[in-house]
């Protein structure tokens, strides 16, 4: 087993960058398992002095962090009122502003669904400098790790990542019929929320209701649980099952291939991920 953090030879061979004082860095930590997070991240956490950190990012990963860094938890909890998005990029600012090397770290990819557009030009507009690193995010890699291929020759040409969370009102706008007649697969993010309307409204508008579909709730984590059903029951099915956020839903027919891969696909409770127990956990905040 490779001893982590790597050698600083091989580590400095990498190129990777310094983090001065004063500077904003947005790291995605990906979807759970920190065997996902980049060198970059790990290269960044070595180095900041104030960690901003969201729900989804999991407690083994802040122990790369230097035993003197602070950290701040700027996340929703369990659907909870969150630190407003202004309040965080305040934050933000402030931190940099008294010089600090400061680190947003968030699930995922920091610019997939995670407000990093929104964090890096409030950064801009105050005239701070920022560094945007990417994860792996949790519609791509939480699919890889249900051994659900997001794409192949035989089954679609391409994917659509929505999110399922939308404002009252924008239902009509964003037309889920006119996404079912584009027969591509969908990626729902933030989708079980809505997953009763959404399907209801993908087979009104043409999907056929025996199309595969599969949540995989807190992907590449130990506690991964993956549900397969079809666009007619799943909603259902995942109510019985008590499945509810964080989960990737995605419908299409590649999600068949999941079955055959299945028995010689070595599984995350036959120890792959290397989390120490208990460590999963998403870290309690205060
Ligand atoms: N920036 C993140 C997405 C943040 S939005 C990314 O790139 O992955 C939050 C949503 O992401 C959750 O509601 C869920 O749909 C998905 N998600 C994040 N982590 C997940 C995980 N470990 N397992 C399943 N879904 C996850």
């Amino acid at each position: 087993m490779t001893k982590f953090p790597v050698g600083p030879d091989a580590f400095d061979s990498f190129g990777l960058p310094r983090f001065p004082p004063g500077e904003v860095w947005l790291a995605g930590a990906g979807p759970g398992d920190p065997g996902l997070l980049t060198l970059h991240a790990v290269n960044a956490l070595g180095q900041a002095d104030v960690i901003l950190y969201d729900a989804l990012v999991h407690a083994a990963v802040l122990r790369l962090a230097r035993p003197e860094v602070t950290l701040e938890f700027a996340g929703k909890r369990g659907g909870r009122p969150s630190p407003e998005q202004r309040d965080i990029t305040e934050r933000l600012i402030e931190l940099a502003r008294q010089g600090h090397r400061v680190l947003r770290l968030k699930g995922g990819d920091p610019f997939v669904f995670g407000r990093g557009g929104e964090e890096t030009l409030g950064l801009a507009l105050a005239g701070i400098s920022f560094r945007v690193i990417p994860g792996l995010t949790a519609g791509l890699a939480g699919l890889t790790y249900a051994n659900i291929p997001a794409t192949t020759r035989d089954t679609n040409h391409g994917v659509i990542l929505i999110t399922g969370q939308y404002a009252a009102g924008q239902e009509r706008v964003l037309e889920w019929g006119a996404l079912a007649r584009t027969r591509l697969p969908i990626i729902l993010y933030m989708g079980m929320g809505r997953l009763a309307e959404i399907t209801r409204s993908l087979i009104a508008g043409g999907v056929a209701p025996g199309l595969p579909v599969a949540v995989v709730h807190n992907a590449t984590t130990p506690d991964q649980r993956v549900l397969v059903s079809d666009v007619g029951h799943v909603a259902e099915a995942a109510a019985e099952q008590g499945l509810g956020s964080p989960a990737i839903v995605a419908i299409g027919e590649m999600v068949r291939l999941r079955e055959a891969l299945l028995p010689f696909a070595i599984t995350l409770s036959d120890g792959s991920p290397g989390v120490p127990p208990g460590s999963h956990q998403p870290v309690a905040p205060d």
